[in-house]
């Protein structure tokens, strides 16, 4: 690769440095048949890419450049992702650490937290999760119980989280847990960086359907943390959450990519074609429908990615994009068992299970991120202009709200 510096070069050099690095290291996945439950052969494949990247003055584009990014502009970044489309996801298992955890270390973090975890964020050497969900709070996550008291120069936590994408290969998480049971639920919330790895933080993992096991539950006990981990300012924890929300619901539903795009579409098509079925009509229909949402799909994700490259903070707008894909994804687990039949129950099957376990792994996007019905109703109120969702514990101290095990 040429000696000269990204930030000196014009749009079409900088795309073909992209084109060139992508050539190279975008290479998709070695997994030799193995079905990676942990994630872990993805992770190592990404990372290494990751660094790659960073080596390449290519990582962190738009971050500043004493904090381990490029110091380039948003239309960098554009350019980056409309070339990276074109070419595997090598990144998908970075979505939560460099999707949701980075961006807002960098809006809420103070200079010593971004000066101590950005850089390693940005090259992919620490990997974060997010701790929001409870048993007891996942749509309603404001009714969270996870404590955190303070007690001198440090936050000591205690409770319980769960479907904690990634925690056992992650060295930091965003925790949210609750600072003052006095007030209403939404607003004693506060938010904190938490090490994986400190004393009475319990990792377990969760063996899912689909014969993966890529989230966990996590158990903290007396959790000590030192204070400056508090992210944020102390009880403004639901607003950052609600930050975080939507960034994670356009990392899901808008892709790590630009462009149009039509890959399942695409891969139906073949597989269909393979099978002898491409000339059945109703098929070819139900093909062309996921196609063709598909392609709307690519373009609410375009508009989402501009918006933000025009500064805004993203907004519910998220919510439309990320329930599209899990609509799509519905569809596309429908007519993939249409088209390999009676295969569709053997798990060892064609392609090593592979479509069956896609068909099962598919369950996840309408929970993932805010369920389908949270997404429409957040559509509905804050889009749409519709009444909102009744609200019965409006006002009154969450000490006194009859939730989780609060419940006598
Ligand atoms: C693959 C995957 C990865 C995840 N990763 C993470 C992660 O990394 N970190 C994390 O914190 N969490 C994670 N989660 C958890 C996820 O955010 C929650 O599962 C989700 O918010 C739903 O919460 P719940 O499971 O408690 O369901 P519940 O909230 O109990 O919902 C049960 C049902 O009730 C419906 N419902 C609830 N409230 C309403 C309402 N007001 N109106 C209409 N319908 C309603 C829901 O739509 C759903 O059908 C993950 C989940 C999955 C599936």
């Amino acid at each position: 690769m040429s000696d000269v510096a990204v930030d000196a070069l014009s749009e079409d050099e900088f795309r073909a440095r992209c084109r060139e690095f992508l050539d190279e290291h975008a290479v998709g996945f070695q997994l030799d048949g193995d079905a990676d439950s942990g994630g872990l052969k993805r992770l190592e494949a990404g990372r290494t890419f990751q660094n790659a990247l960073a080596d390449n003055g290519l990582a962190g584009l738009t971050y500043p450049k004493e904090l381990g990014g490029q110091g380039l502009s948003k239309d960098h970044e554009r350019w980056w992702r409309e070339e990276y489309a074109d070419y595997p996801n090598m990144t998908f298992e970075f979505t939560i650490s460099h999707g949701m955890c980075l961006p807002m270390l960098a809006e809420y973090g103070t200079d010593d937290q971004k000066s101590a975890y950005l850089a390693d964020n940005i090259r992919g050497d620490k990997i974060w999760c997010q701790m929001f969900s409870e048993p007891g709070a996942g749509s309603d996550v404001a009714s969270l119980q996870t404590r955190a008291i303070r007690d001198g120069d440090t936050w000591v936590l205690n409770g319980q989280k769960v479907w904690t994408t990634l925690a056992h290969v992650s060295d930091y998480g965003v925790v949210i847990a609750r600072t003052d049971p006095e007030v209403a639920k939404h607003a004693g919330i506060s938010m904190f960086v938490v090490p994986m790895d400190a004393e009475g933080v319990e990792v377990r993992p969760i063996n899912q359907i689909d014969g993966g096991s890529h989230f966990n539950e996590i158990f903290f006990t007396d959790v000590s943390i030192p204070a400056e981990n508090l992210l944020g300012d102390l009880n403004n924890g639901w607003n950052m959450a609600t930050a975080m929300l939507m960034y994670e619901r356009v990392a899901i539903g808008s892709g790590a990519t630009a462009g149009i795009k039509h890959d399942r579409a695409d891969s139906l098509i073949e597989e269909a074609t393979k099978r002898g079925l491409i000339d059945n009509a109703t098929l070819r229909q139900k093909l062309m429908k996921i196609y063709i949402k598909e392609t709307c799909h690519s373009m609410v994700s375009m508009r989402t990615r501009a918006e933000m490259q025009a500064g805004k903070t993203p907004g519910p707008g998220g919510s439309i994009g990320k329930l599209f894909s899990t609509l799509i994804m519905n569809e596309v687990r429908d007519v993939s068992m249409e088209i390999v039949g009676a295969s569709g129950v053997a798990w060892e099957g064609d392609h090593g299970g592979s479509w069956q376990r896609a068909a099962l792994t598919g369950l996840q996007g309408g929970i993932a991120g805010g369920t389908n019905e949270i997404q429409k109703n957040i559509i509905g109120d804050r889009v749409l202009g519709l009444p909102r969702d009744i609200s019965v514990d409006k006002g009154i101290p969450f000490k006194d709200l009859k939730v989780g095990t609060q419940i006598d």
